[in-house]
């Protein structure tokens, strides 16, 4: 009958159900649920709710790592934390990202872009000037030692203007 009931709101998670309802549900039936199988389908049926059951990844890889089980729950416990996993990480991705600096929604790469240089989201606006300003500070210390202080540095033409 349990088993049912875990196998049944694994199917739910199609239809709309409240997700994180279902998923408080089975995680306990996952995890010490007297009956193995009761818990396998517990484990199929988080695997289906994917990024919603990221919550049960720790025990998930527990149960994947635990030889004392029956294989084919430590098997299943695997595959549903690689799903949920890939799962996590594609509604990671796919989340609206905004500009640091001045709020705008920032596209995919100008997020890529500005994560790789400054581990922040910028919008390409931004990131230009920010990049400006950083290369103007880097470029300040290493010649401030010469006593020059630029007002403006340019760095597509490396060229330091005065006046
Ligand atoms: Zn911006």
């Amino acid at each position: 009958m349990r088993r049912l009931a875990a196998s049944a709101l694994g199917k739910l998670a199609w239809l709309g159900v409240d997700q994180a309802a279902a998923v408080a549900a089975l995680a306990p039936v996952m995890r010490r649920d007297p009956h193995p199988q009761t818990r396998q389908y517990a484990v199929k049926a988080l695997k289906a709710y994917g990024a919603a059951a990221w919550g049960c990844l720790h025990d998930l890889h527990d149960m994947a790592r635990n030889t004392s089980l029956a294989e084919y729950l430590q098997r299943d416990a695997a595959a549903a934390a690689a799903f949920i996993e890939e799962a996590v990480r594609i509604a990671t991705a796919a989340a609206v990202q905004h500009c640091q600096r001045c709020n705008v929604l920032v596209t995919a790469d100008e997020y890529a872009r500005a994560q790789q240089a400054f581990q922040r989201a910028f919008c390409d606006r931004c990131f230009d000037e920010v990049f400006l300003a950083y290369r103007y500070d880097a470029k300040f210390r290493i010649i401030g030692e010469c006593q020059i202080q630029p007002d403006f540095y340019l760095p597509e033409v490396d060229v330091y203007i005065e006046y």
